[in-house]
């Protein structure tokens, strides 16, 4: 059974090129079927006659409001959004979706998405990747609180290209100076600083985030074909980063693409595939 791997364009962002992840996983697995689309909310919608469409809009909508992270320390239950919130998902959903640093549940949102899909679309040997804009959280039952997210691994598998910037943590001397900033009414970090943390972390519009995206890509497709999505090795695409310096590393700096245990996998798995 061949592989295959859909990838949709969610991310709305002009430093995010799909194209690029595309190749990227094609030279990974050179036998699978790669196929890029455009925002899957868009495609899938538009292949609706009208009046499902506006059902299927009306869905998604509640859905969406239903999968925002009101309160970080309580799980989101069965809670009737309001009116302001379903519009807004509405409007997010056909226009070009902004993203106004809502938090959404990341589990709810992949279950949404995954009813977009027949079961010719998503299954053991078709695995869709959906790049959003959208912040994902989950609730980790250790400390009992949501924590934002790159990746929700399994089917659709959804990375966050928001999250990328957001989950993992900055260095201590961002924090320290948003809050300098904010104590005196701004909300930007300067350009000045901006630039003297780039080495450290993605910032937003970062041209950077593709190149980082390919790793977290990856994950999902390891996930997918092997049950194993992350790594120990600092220096391998599937490192799992919890500091944004980690992560540049793993994915810009590492001494290698995959680490030798990870390469072997692969290379096991396209040689049993002939
Ligand atoms: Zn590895």
């Amino acid at each position: 059974m061949p592989f295959r791997c859909d990838l949709y364009d969610d991310s709305f962002a002009s430093n995010f090129q799909i194209s690029e992840i595309a190749n990227y996983l094609q030279l990974k697995l050179p036998q699978a079927e790669i196929v890029m689309h455009g925002s899957l909310i868009h495609e899938k919608l538009n292949s609706l006659p009208e009046e499902e469409r506006k059902v299927s809009l009306q869905h998604l909508s509640v859905g969406f409001a239903k999968a925002r992270v009101h309160d970080p320390h309580k799980t989101v239950n069965e809670r009737e959004p309001l009116y302001g919130e379903i519009a807004y998902e509405k409007r997010r959903l056909t226009l070009k979706g902004e993203s106004k640093g809502v938090v959404y549940d990341g589990f709810m949102v992949q279950h949404l998405l995954a009813k977009l899909f027949d079961r010719k679309e998503i299954n053991r040997w078709r695995l869709p990747i959906v790049f959003t804009n959208q912040l994902l959280a989950t609730f980790d039952e250790s400390d009992r609180r949501y924590h934002l997210r790159t990746v929700i691994l399994g089917y659709p598998a959804i990375v966050s290209t928001t999250g990328l910037v957001e989950a993992p943590a900055k260095p201590r001397e961002f924090y320290l100076a948003r809050e300098q900033f904010r104590a005196v009414g701004l909300d930007a970090i300067s350009p000045l600083l901006a630039n003297e943390l780039k080495e450290r972390c993605l910032l937003p519009n970062d041209d950077r985030l593709t190149e980082v995206a390919k790793g977290y890509a990856l994950q999902t497709v390891f996930y997918a074909l092997f049950g194993e999505a992350f790594c120990q090795d600092k220096d391998c695409r599937l490192y799992n980063a919890h500091w944004q310096e980690e992560m540049l590393n793993a994915q810009l700096k590492g001494t290698y693409d995959l680490c030798p245990r990870h390469e072997n996998m692969l290379k096991d798995f396209l040689q049993a595939k002939r």
